[in-house]
């Protein structure tokens, strides 16, 4: 586990709090670092940035260092950290807006499988209106190049009957079609909005104060 890491860049936005709060719905701005959810989280061995380093830097305004980290897409969304938070912060939702946010702006190097997965699932659902296993995993398998991994499971779970042959359409696929879509560009309307907010940093055209 790596923590801040000096070669990252790490200008401070001041409107990414108020884009974070508002599409997580949480009050970031109430985490006092007390640590509970790092100290739980089952995925940190995974992560860059521990639960609560995401949550300071959310505050401060340290948009690129959280959008390009691993940890975002490592979190599980298995809520140990909201069972732990003393301040009733649900960390589950901030990591998933965080997500949203980066993959809306395809920043997906830092853990270009996991969002690999992630884009190959919402294409799946995106056409059926529901996950085709089989469809999902030829997708992930074309963009990940990685073809004989997890052969072997995929027969079990093929022979144990729980990976059907054929994909089954979910009436009304178009509606959740158009969800993801509008959600993907509401997405997009909110980071590009937020980021032309955001006050110039010094050294590009900004006033150095
Ligand atoms: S447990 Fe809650 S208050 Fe403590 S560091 Fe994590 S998010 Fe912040
Ligand atoms: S929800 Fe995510 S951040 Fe919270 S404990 Fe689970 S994996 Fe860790």
């Amino acid at each position: 586990m790596r923590v801040f890491d000096k070669d990252r860049a790490v200008e401070a936005d001041p409107a990414f709090i108020e884009l974070v709060q508002e599409l997580s719905g949480e009050d970031v701005r109430k985490c006092y670092q007390c640590g509970k959810c790092t100290a739980g989280c089952p995925a940190l061995e995974e992560m860059d940035l521990t639960p609560s380093q995401v949550m300071r830097a959310a505050q401060t305004g340290l948009r690129d260092l959280v959008l390009d980290s691993r940890t975002i897409w490592c979190c599980a969304g298995c809520e140990t950290c909201a069972a732990r938070c003393p301040k009733g912060l649900d960390l589950a939702h901030v990591m998933k807006a965080l997500t949203s946010l980066a993959y809306a702006e395809n920043r997906t190097k830092a853990a270009p499988e996991i969002a690999a997965f992630h884009r190959s699932f919402m294409d799946t659902v995106g056409v059926l209106g529901r996950n085709y296993e089989l469809g999902m995993i030829g997708l992930l398998k074309l963009r990940t190049r990685k073809f004989l991994d997890d052969v072997a499971l995929g027969m079990k779970l093929f022979a144990k009957g729980k990976i059907s042959l054929f994909p089954e359409y979910v009436k009304g696929n178009a509606e959740v079609r158009r969800l993801i879509r509008e959600g993907l560009e509401r997405d997009r309307a909110k980071s590009r909005a937020s980021t032309a907010e955001a006050p110039m940093p010094p050294g590009r055209g900004g006033e150095a104060h």
